[in-house]
């Protein structure tokens, strides 16, 4: 059995969602999941709705326009306007209404975001689901929230390993000889069946999550791009495709920000040795990227850009110098705070960390260390790593732009520069 993932983008209006299911169509026989996310930018509105309601402000407008978007892809779709389709829509918009005018309680604040953003892939599975069956496909419906376990740790929850994959054995396994099975991306339930979701395009983690409980043959992740290239090539206009990449170099380039798969796609796929082809889903009949185990060696650097950086500087205050125990008071917060490091360095009197700018952790960061040192917080940067550098390509990235960190390993090279600057590149 095979693991498909649509994305945002290939699901975004009636012709999309007609390409996406030709796709589908052309590979059976074969067994298969496939699990979608919110279409197009729906997550993005229902983070909108969910800041509106909590701050109690109006959310009729955005809330309308979503839901006539939803509307008007499924009229796309399906043709008859009696069809039970268009209340199930009604319903969750229904539904969704309660709960963006039900503001709890600033505690349970991140169990509302999950509730409510878990809505963009409950409306995407069931649009695509009713179009599936229109075309005789065959297809089941079935709640991810039921069976992706995970704790109670909203908008970024831990997956239940041992309950997820018993569930996925027991009671998804028998139905994929009768059925393609059709699930959300993202979202995730709590032992009592509260909705969690696995953190910001995270459908691509439930894919592999799937595909590693059923030991698939493979899970190929449909894109707007042809693959995975070295670069975005919205910014180097000569970006090249990779036919192949290992396991290791994928991972590093979703770790360094490269943003075509979630970073914690790669590790359940490794693990079993289960290959994760990109591919487009404009072009399906082209190779697209594998990952797989197979050792490459890279003549192209990569190039990953990463912006909205914060580079927050701690100094010592007084003649001591940063010392392990500093260090050590650092490190404490940033785990506690849920903080990734994308690059740091530090002096006799300084230590710098380049992260991403997420205002409300930031701010807590630097209000918990203010006791202890001067911190100074410099915003609107971006970071550009590259991978299996050369002198031209540094040359590329950095000539004539204000670098505020630098750093070079073997094989990485890395700049924190003015976000500004990189309109330049191209
Ligand atoms: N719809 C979710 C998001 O946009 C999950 C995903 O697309 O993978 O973050
Ligand atoms: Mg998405």
């Amino acid at each position: 059995m095979k693991v498909y993932k649509f994305g945002g983008a290939s699901i975004k209006n009636a012709e999309a969602v007609n390409n996406m299911i030709r796709i589908v169509e052309s590979h059976r026989p074969e067994q298969l999941v496939v699990v979608v996310s919110a279409m197009g930018k729906t997550t993005n509105a229902l983070e909108e709705l969910y800041h509106l309601a909590f701050a109690r402000r109006q959310f009729e407008k955005p809330f309308n326009e979503l839901k006539s978007y939803h509307h008007t892809i499924a009229s796309g779709l399906i043709k008859d306007d009696k069809h039970q389709i268009f209340e199930v829509i009604n319903q969750l918009f229904n539904e969704l209404h309660k709960d963006l005018n039900n503001r709890p309680p600033a505690l349970a604040k991140a169990a509302f975001y999950d509730n409510i953003v878990a809505y963009g892939e409950r409306l995407s599975s069931k649009i695509i689901h009713a179009r599936m069956n229109e075309n005789n496909l065959n297809a089941k419906w079935v709640n991810a929230r039921d069976f992706i376990i995970t704790d109670f740790n909203f908008r970024e929850a831990k997956i239940n390993w041992d309950q997820t994959e018993k569930n996925i054995n027991g009671a998804i396994k028998p139905l994929l000889k009768d059925y393609i099975l059709l699930t959300q991306g993202f979202i995730g339930g709590t032992p009592d069946g509260e909705y969690t979701t696995l953190g910001r395009e995270g459908s691509d983690f439930t894919a592999a999550i799937i595909a590693s409980c059923l030991k698939a043959k493979s899970v190929t992740i449909w894109k707007d791009v042809p693959g995975i290239l070295n670069a975005d090539p919205k910014i180097i206009r000569k970006a090249k495709k990779f036919e192949n990449l290992n396991y290791h170099e994928a991972a590093e380039m979703t770790y360094y920000g490269a943003s075509v798969i979630h970073p914690k796609t790669i590790k359940p796929l490794a693990n079993l040795n289960i290959p994760l082809l990109v591919k487009s889903f404009e072009r399906p009949e082209e190779n697209g990227t594998a990952i797989n185990a197979l050792d490459t060696v890279q003549s192209v650097p990569s190039i990953i850009f990463k912006p909205n950086q914060s580079l927050v500087t701690f100094k010592v205050k007084d003649f001591t110098f940063i010392n392990e125990n500093n260090l050590s008071i650092i490190f404490h917060l940033l785990d506690q705070l849920n903080i990734k490091i994308n690059m740091m360095q530090n002096s006799a009197i300084s230590f710098s960390i380049c992260v991403d700018n997420q205002v409300e952790k930031v701010s807590e960061l630097i209000a918990s260390l203010k006791n202890d040192f001067e911190v100074q917080n410099h915003t609107g940067l971006s970071l550009t790593t590259v991978k299996n550098y050369d002198l031209e390509t540094i040359k590329k990235v950095s000539e004539g732009k204000e670098i505020l960190l630098e750093q070079k390993t073997k094989h990485t090279y890395q700049i924190v520069v003015e976000d500004q600057h990189w309109k330049y590149m191209i």
